[in-house]
């Protein structure tokens, strides 16, 4: 299964729009009923407004019904991994566990493979807030 997503996250960094930056990114989650979302990154000529590939992934998820993902997949070239910024770790945190599997590769292969809990420790959740 993570083979499938880490092709699914290297598919989907092709279709980027990073007209700037020129650096592409997918990702891809697996979600709790099996399903695969992907989403890339989308640059703006108004820098602040471009979104990260996890972003638009986790948005595919939830309007695809799903709440919970089991592990991601993040593709990106350049010489170190493409790890998801702060900001996304937070964003994945929202739907996840320390035990989360994040998969990062480029378009050729999984370069790295740990957990959200080691990305982001001692995180706030949504259950800080119960
Ligand atoms: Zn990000």
């Amino acid at each position: 299964m993570h083979n499938e997503l880490i092709k699914q996250a290297q598919r989907i960094m092709q279709s980027a729009y990073a007209p700037y930056s020129n650096f592409k990114v997918g990702a891809a989650i697996l979600s709790e009923s099996g399903t695969i979302y992907s989403g890339c990154n989308v640059e703006n000529a108004a820098y602040p407004v471009g979104s990260c590939a996890e972003a638009g992934a986790i948005s595919a998820m939830i309007a695809g019904g799903d709440k919970k993902i089991i592990a991601i997949a993040v593709a990106g070239k350049g010489t170190e991994p493409c790890t998801p910024c702060g900001g996304c770790r937070q964003r994945i945190r929202e739907f996840s566990t320390d035990d989360t599997t994040v998969l990062i590769c480029d378009d050729k292969e999984l370069r790295l493979q740990t957990t959200l809990g080691k990305l982001l420790p001692m995180s706030f959740g949504p259950d800080n807030l119960q």
